[in-house]
């Protein structure tokens, strides 16, 4: 048996140990301590903006950035039909209704072109997901946010990096809000950050990740519901050892990215990832779509991948699909696009220090198996 290859694998630059070392030998484990100060500083400059505010989860980062972004029990947020759930579970932790648009068929992203239709009266904000690393169109998002007086905020979970017409996802919106899940570009095994350039939703999010403690002597008295979502001081010594490569991290992604392009193009049957014009994508997985012509569906090649030791995942299942959220579904709506994403997509392995050598064997074996129909 070849040696088998992930989809995904942490990669380490090297400062993480030491600055985790460093932690553990200093005694701050905990939420307070220099690394995380450090952490968030570094990644907020990274984004551009003025404020990072650490915090235990992806999942839990929306859950604050969506309550300071004012989203209140029976709003309603607009967001990708096509997605990862954390965001659509982070608007039903808010009380608020999930509605949904269709993805764009190239990007896979939210069709901003589908949004304007959505807005009611109740409407508060569009939750703008990157997918798979390849940015939203933020500029029609804010646009017809503005038009609408509603907030934006970005799931930026896929794309640490990527850019907009020249500008870094992260702030281009209200609120940001990033994962450190161990698949991602930047990793702290579990972690989160939502990122702001507004002082008062800074202010807002770091009392409500930390149960809205009082200050000084009125310490003990809460002015409002908090949580307890707090970052460790271990988890973002790993985080600032880590974005310190993150320029280094995209464009290993996007090498792996631009080898596959080459290594698949006019593969019949096969779509690949695109990336616009006006976009940077930072490739977060590589993925593609297995059409009728390909010879073999989705899951057959799937599991002839896995034969060879090359593990692949299936794409997201679109929310229209999702039993849990039966009640917010509009009966009979057809989200065509998020369907043939769901059922025709997979991503192949793009671990950051994944050969050269290993890239051509994930694509010569995908293209054997089309021949073999
Ligand atoms: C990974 C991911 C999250 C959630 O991150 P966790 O840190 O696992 O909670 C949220 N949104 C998207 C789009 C993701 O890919």
């Amino acid at each position: 048996m070849p040696e088998r290859l992930p989809v995904c694998e942490p990669h380490f630059w090297g400062n993480e140990k030491r600055y985790v070392v460093d932690a553990l030998d200093t005694g701050w484990i905990s939420s307070a301590g220099d690394y995380l100060t450090k952490f968030e500083q570094a990644f907020a400059r990274a984004c551009g903006v003025d404020h990072g505010i650490g915090v235990f989860n992806g999942t839990v980062a929306l859950h604050l950035g969506l309550l300071a972004a004012g989203v209140k029990p029976g709003d309603e947020v607009i967001v990708g039909d096509f997605t990862m759930m954390s965001p659509v579970f982070a608007v039903l932790y808010c009380g608020a209704k999930p509605v949904f648009v269709d993805a764009e068929a190239d990007t896979w992203c939210m069709d901003t072109a589908a949004i304007e239709k959505k807005i009611t009266p109740r409407t508060r904000a569009i939750l703008a997901v990157h997918i798979y690393g390849h940015p939203c169109d933020m500029d029609a998002i804010n646009t017809v946010a503005k038009k609408h007086g509603l907030a934006v905020i970005e799931d930026a979970a896929e794309a640490h990096g990527a850019l907009v017409r020249g500008k870094v996802v992260g702030g281009l919106s209200d609120v940001a809000c990033f994962s450190f899940y161990a698949n991602k570009i930047v990793t702290t095994g579990e972690g989160g950050m939502v990122v702001t350039n507004r002082g008062d939703l800074a202010a807002h999010l770091r009392a409500h990740k930390n149960l809205c403690f009082g200050q000084g002597l009125q310490r003990f008295v809460h002015e409002d519901v908090g949580f307890q979502y707090r970052m460790t001081n271990i988890q973002a010594a790993i985080g600032l050892g880590q974005v310190e490569h993150l320029g280094a991290a995209v464009e290993r992604k996007r090498t792996i990215a631009k080898a596959y392009d080459s290594l698949l193009a006019g593969v019949p049957g096969l779509t690949l990832p695109v990336e616009k014009p006006w976009a940077k994508n930072v490739y977060w997985v590589y993925g593609i779509l297995v059409d009728p012509d390909f010879g073999m569906t989705r899951d057959q090649l799937a599991a002839k991948l896995a034969e060879q030791g090359i593990e692949t995942r299936p794409f997201f299942v679109g929310m229209h699909l999702q039993p849990v959220l039966r009640e917010h579904l509009v009966p009979g709506e057809a989200f065509p696009v998020s369907k043939r994403l769901g059922e025709t997509g997979l991503y192949l392995p793009s671990f950051m220090h994944m050969k050269d050598s290993d890239i051509e064997r994930v694509a010569a074996a995908v293209k054997s198996l089309q021949k073999r129909r």
